[in-house]
This record gives C-alpha cells, structure tokens and sequence, in this order.
C-alpha cells in the first residue's frame, strides 16, 4: 500500500448509536410535520464551530492565536480557521462530480443545493470534552450540553486526536502507531442526531465531532480545505445519509444510486481484485475513500426532502441562492470604573459586503434617548474586533444598544443588537495639583510683514 500524505488522510468516521434506536425502513411517519414547499434555491443551514481546548485554553486554535505550542501570537486566530472551513465545506458543496460506477451506469450529477452559513465560533475550555471524555461512558450525553441553540444550529465540535474516544491515548487507529505528521481525519455523529423525517420528528438537537484538525495544523500546517470532506461527510450524516459501502445497521438500503461497494480507499488501496480499477473506487462523498466529493441524486434527494420537511423550520437559514451574510457580535466591558475599555467583537460575522454600526444610549424600559444616536456605515473592509469607547463617549451608570446589521450585495441582510450596562463608577483621572503652577508667558512669535 502507497504511503498516504496527509492531503489524502484516510478518514475513519463512526455513526454511534444510542442503543435504542434500531434504523429500519418503515413506512411513511404518522407524525411528522407535512411537507412544506420545496427550496428550489439552496438550502443554507447555519453551523457553530467549537474549538475544544483544554481547561488552561491551550490545545486548540484561540481568539487571537492558533494556539501553536512555544509560537504564540500567530495570525491564524479560530475565526481565521472557522471561516476557512466553512469556505473550503461550501466549495466542495458547490461541486458534484460524476459518481463512479460501472461502466454504462454513469448517473448525471445534480446540484446538491446546500451550504453552510458560520453562525457562531467558540472556544470551549473543557480538557473533559477536549478528551471526548464525554462520550466514552455515555454516549447519549455526548456534547449536548456544550450545543449552542443546537435546535436550531447544527454545533460543529473539534477535538483532538489523542483524545479520539476510540483511540485512546495510543494515536491512530488504523495504523495502531502513536501519531505522526499522517495524523487521521475522523469524524462521527450520535445516532439520534440524524434526521430520519420520513418516519421521525427532527431531532432535539444536531451535533457533529470531528479530530483533529487542530493537531494536523500543528504537525503538518493541515490546511481547512484538507479536512473540509470530512465535516461535509459528518454533516451529510446529519441530514441523513449513511454509508453505501456498509451493509446492515447504517446503511439500509437507501439508495440503489449509491450502491454498496468494498470500500477502496484509492486505487489499488488496499491492493485486492475488488480496488484494481478506478470505476470500482467509489468517490462518494459518504464512503470512505480519497476523493469524497460526489453524490447520488438519490442522496441529495434524502437531504432535500429533510430539509423541506422535518428540518425547514428549524435548520433552514435561508433558501436562496444567495450567500446570506451574519451579523454576530460579542460585546465586553473591562471590569473597572469608567472608563473603561468596552469591545465589540464581530470576527463571527461572514458573507457580508457592507455593514452599519448603531449606538444609542437607551431608557430602563428600552426606549431610545434623543441625541445620542452615532451610526457608521463602511462599505469595505469587515469590522471585526474593535474599542467602542474610543469612537463614542459612554456615561457611567447608563445602558447602551449596539446593533450591527450586514448586508451583502446580492440582497440579503442580517441585524442583531445587544444592550451593554455601564459600570456605576467614576475613576478620577490624574493627581489634582495642590497650587496652580504660574502661569507661563506665551510670547507670539512677529509676523513677518509683506
Ligand atoms: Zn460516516
């Protein structure tokens, strides 16, 4: 077997049961909702990224560094990462080759019509969760707790590698070495997570883990679009595929597209009869293989119908061709007597082209106060992290609404406000002088005379 590089990482992915839910084909669900209108657009499903770091908040990518051990202050902040993944997820998205079958068999590719729009990107300082340890025991409490708006955000959790629950501490799986620079790509998603609308509700909440690409930055400068297959793989369980090259419990019989095949990782990977042609190396997005960038119309139709059904209200950003922009922010005031540092951070906020910032000093009750309106409009670059009272006088003691709306040129926009409190406290600035000092004479130098 060719030595594999990291670009063609084998990826090991698992869909973990929750031991009560049998998959089997049934008839159509008595209770789901009804379908609702289709998207002839695309489906724009929002996701959180989760960067799992240990409880000192090292071992993963970090606000404001990536988090490199011995190397800090590097560029590449987790939003850098969070919004390169996403990037790199749609661009594969945005793709359907022709699947590989059989001579003769050739399916003409349809679009898949979904994309993934950043809705939020958090670093949580967990060693427990960074471990996976929250699924070893118990898989029905998995990261669940850890979800943010997980009803209606799908949340995204990277670990890493040592910690893989199925690993332990010894490294890779498939090769039972300790890990190299060939760290693997692994994913996997908790059985009652994957939407099955035909016959179930939504689920309660839809979370996906993924290792590691955090450790593969580290060893081999792993780039997002190098791991990108592997979250779409995850996702795509999620909207509820399953493996064509399995037979039994996650794969049953779905797809007669997406037939059921021996798994080559590549071409004569492993060297058997069954991988010594390239028409018998599935590329299919959800077999275990290099390429993993098509579909089968059967599978894209699987999601779609989710998506039009159990899932629309809920997971459905938008349906629209258009890429809609966010407009996440955080605010933080420094702890202290004003004034004080308050910081507006919107490094979440994606796909816009022009934004407007608002504050206003607001009432108890909510209601604006005339003449403290400030607004900025910036047609270029993105705002990003910056120091609110360095633009605009707050009081001590008074409430403030800050509203950050975005806009992209195709037509979509997006607004969220946040209200900040500021501290009831003055600091008084600088010694007062016990005597005036006298005053010094200003002499004006002459002006010279034409
Ligand atoms: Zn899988």
């Amino acid at each position: 077997m060719a030595s594999r590089t990291f670009a063609q990482t084998q990826m090991v992915c698992s869909v973990v049961s929750n031991g009560s839910q049998t998959p089997s084909i049934v008839g159509p669900c008595t209770t789901c909702q009804p379908p609702t209108a289709p998207c002839s657009e695309v489906q724009n499903i929002r996701v959180n990224i989760h960067f799992l770091q240990h409880d000192d908040g090292t071992g993963s990518f970090g606000p404001f560094d990536d988090g490199r051990p011995g190397t800090p202050g590097t560029a590449t902040t987790g939003y850098d990462y969070a919004q390169g993944l996403l990037y790199a997820m749609n661009g594969q998205m945005n793709q359907n080759p022709v699947l590989s079958l059989a001579p003769g068999s050739a399916l003409t590719p349809v679009a898949k019509r979904i994309r993934w729009v950043l809705d939020g990107v958090f670093f949580d300082k967990s060693t427990l969760y960074r471990r996976n340890a929250g699924t070893t025991s118990t898989s029905a409490g998995g990261f669940a707790p850890l979800c943010v708006r997980g009803d209606s955000v799908i949340n995204l959790f990277l670990t890493e590698e040592f910690d893989w629950p199925y690993v332990g501490p010894i490294g890779n799986t498939n090769s039972g070495q300790p890990v190299t620079n060939n760290v693997a790509n692994r994913g996997y998603v908790w059985g009652s997570n994957q939407a099955i609308c035909n016959t179930q509700a939504a689920p309660a909440q839809m979370w996906a883990v993924a290792a590691s690409p955090w450790t593969g930055y580290v060893l081999s400068n792993r780039q997002p679009w190098q791991i990108s297959s592997t979250l779409n793989h995850e996702l795509c369980h999620l909207l509820g595929l399953n493996h064509p090259f399995q037979y039994g419990a996650y794969s049953w019989g779905e797809c007669p597209d997406a037939p059921m095949n021996a798994n080559c990782w590549n071409l004569n990977e492993p060297a058997i009869v069954d991988c010594d042609a390239s028409n018998k190396v599935s590329n299919n997005l959800m077999d275990y293989n290099a390429a993993q960038a098509a579909l089968a119309p059967c599978q894209i139709n699987i999601m779609q119908d989710n998506l039009n059904t159990c899932l629309k209200s809920r997971y459905v950003y938008k349906c629209s061709n258009c890429l809609p922009p966010t407009a996440t922010f955080d605010l933080s005031v420094i702890p202290g007597c004003m004034p004080v540092p308050i910081w507006f951070d919107s490094r979440a906020a994606v796909n816009y082209d022009w934004y407007k910032l608002e504050i206003d000093q607001v009432t108890a009750a909510g209601a604006l106060i005339a003449g403290t309106h400030y607004e900025s409009t910036v047609f270029q670059q993105p705002l990003g992290r910056t120091q609110l009272d360095a633009i605009y006088p707050f009081g001590a003691s008074s409430t403030y609404r800050v509203q950050f709306t975005t806009h992209a040129y195709c037509g979509l926009a997006a607004v969220r406000l946040r209200t900040v409190t500021t501290p009831n406290c003055v600091r008084i600035v600088g010694p007062q002088r016990a005597t005036a000092p006298a005053p010094v004479p200003v002499s004006t130098p002459a002006f010279p005379r034409q």
